[in-house]
C-alpha cells in the first residue's frame, strides 16, 4: 500500500474475480462538471401504519389479507415470477428454447412498523429477520424445482420501491440467476487454480488493505478494490461458507447486526436515507456440490453524490463493462469517518 500523499489518481482496469470482467476506474473524472438531472430523495416521515400498505398488518392485499403480525413475517408473493402452476412450455424448439418458470416468489417484511427501516432494529429484530431468510432459504431450497434461492432488498424509489415499508423480496425457482452462476465458475476455477477458497482470499486481502469498513466477530464489511458502484459494501464471512444455513446462530446475530451498521454509516453520509440494492449471494440449491461458493452480501447503492445518480449508459448498457468513476480507497474512508450511530438516533442510548 502506497502511503495516500504519493498515490496517484486511480485511472485504470481492475479484474472483478467474482465476476471475471474488467471493471474500468476514472477517478480523475469523478468531478467533471454535471448539467443533468439532480436526485435528492425528499425527506419524509411515513406514519408508523399506512391503511393502504399492502405491507401493513391487518391490510388487505391483492390477494387475502395479512394477519395481525408483530415481528418478521413473510408471505407469498401475489403476484410472482415464478410459479408451479407456469404454463409448461411449447416443446421442441432447440434454438429458441423455453422452460416453464416453476418455483415461487415470497416477500419478507422486518417489521410491522410502516416507518422503520433497517437502522431501527434492534439486535433482536436483526437476528430475526436474518433467522427468517435463513429457514426460507433451507425450506425453498429442498424443493426440487428450485434450484436457487434469491434474496434481494431494493430500498428508496431510485432503485423502483414505492413502498417503503421495510421488507425485501425472496425469488426461488429453476433459474440460477447470473452471477450466482458466474461466481461458481469463478470460486471452483479459483480452487482448482490455487486449492483455495475464493471468498477467503478475498477477505484477506481487504483485512490487508484501507477499504473495510466496518467488522465484528463473524464479518468484514468493505467496499472491495474491484467496486463496480461507488459506494459499494461487500460484507464477507470471515469463515468458508457457502450460505446462510452454513452460519451458526451467532454469527446470523453478527449478520444482522453488520448490516445495520452499514444501512446506519449509508444514511449518515449524507444525512438521507440511502437507497441500494441489497442481494445476498448464496449456494445454489440445485444438488450440486457448492462447498467452495463464496456466501456473501452486497450493496450497490446508486448514487454517486447526494444528488447524482450513477447512470449505465453507453459503457454500461451498450458495451457490458462498469466504469467507476471514483476510488474504492477513498469511498470506503468516507464510510467509516461517519458514526455508526443513526443520525436520528444521535443523543439517544442504542439499544
Ligand atoms: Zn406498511
Amino acid at each position: 500500500m502506497t502511503a495516500a500523499s504519493t498515490k496517484p489518481p486511480v485511472w485504470e482496469q481492475r479484474w472483478h474475480p467474482l465476476r471475471e470482467e474488467w471493471v474500468l476506474y476514472t477517478a480523475h473524472r469523478g468531478g467533471r462538471p454535471w448539467i443533468g438531472d439532480t436526485h435528492r430523495p425528499a425527506e419524509t416521515m411515513p406514519p408508523h401504519y399506512d391503511p393502504g400498505c399492502a405491507l401493513c398488518p391487518g391490510n388487505k392485499r391483492v390477494k387475502g389479507e395479512n394477519p395481525r403480525y408483530t415481528g418478521v413475517y413473510w408471505f407469498t408473493n401475489d403476484l410472482p415470477c415464478f410459479a408451479n402452476e407456469a404454463p409448461a412450455a411449447p416443446a421442441g424448439d432447440d434454438f429458441y428454447r423455453t422452460r416453464p418458470a416453476q418455483g415461487t416468489a415470497e416477500v419478507v417484511c422486518y417489521s410491522p412498523d410502516h416507518a422503520k427501516t433497517f437502522v431501527d432494529l434492534t439486535d433482536a429484530e436483526c437476528a430475526a429477520v436474518v433467522d427468517l431468510w435463513t429457514e426460507r432459504y433451507r425450506e425453498l431450497g429442498a424443493r426440487p424445482e428450485v434450484h436457487h434461492v434469491l434474496i434481494f432488498e431494493n430500498k428508496g424509489s431510485l432503485v423502483g420501491t414505492s413502498n417503503p415499508h421495510p421488507h425485501c423480496q425472496i425469488y426461488a425457482g429453476n433459474l440460477i440467476y447470473g452471477f450466482t452462476a458466474r461466481e461458481v465458475e469463478s470460486a471452483r476455477k479459483h480452487w482448482q487454480k490455487t486449492g483455495r477458497h475464493l471468498g477467503q482470499d478475498i477477505l484477506a486481502r481487504e483485512l490487508a488493505g484501507p477499504r473495510v469498513i466496518a467488522q465484528n466477530e463473524s464479518f468484514v464489511a468493505c467496499v472491495p478494490w474491484f467496486a463496480r458502484y461507488a459506494y459499494e459494501v461487500y460484507l464477507l464471512p470471515r469463515r468458508a461458507v457457502a450460505s446462510l444455513a452454513d452460519l451458526t446462530a451467532p454469527e446470523r446475530a453478527q449478520l444482522g447486526r453488520m448490516i445495520r451498521e452499514v444501512t446506519t454509516r449509508y444514511d449518515n453520509l449524507w444525512q438521507m436515507p440511502m437507497p441500494y440494492v441489497m442481494a445476498i449471494h448464496q449456494a445454489p440449491t440445485d444438488g450440486q456440490d457448492y462447498a467452495c461458493f463464496p456466501f456473501h452480501l452486497e450493496f450497490h447503492p446508486p448514487l454517486r453524490k447526494p444528488d447524482t445518480l450513477k447512470y449505465l449508459a453507453g459503457p454500461e448498457i451498450g458495451g457490458g463493462s462498469m466504469t467507476n468513476e471514483s476510488d474504492p480507497d477513498e469511498k470506503a474512508a468516507e464510510l467509516r469517518a461517519v458514526p455508526a450511530v443513526h443520525y436520528k438516533q444521535s443523543g439517544k442510548v442504542q439499544d
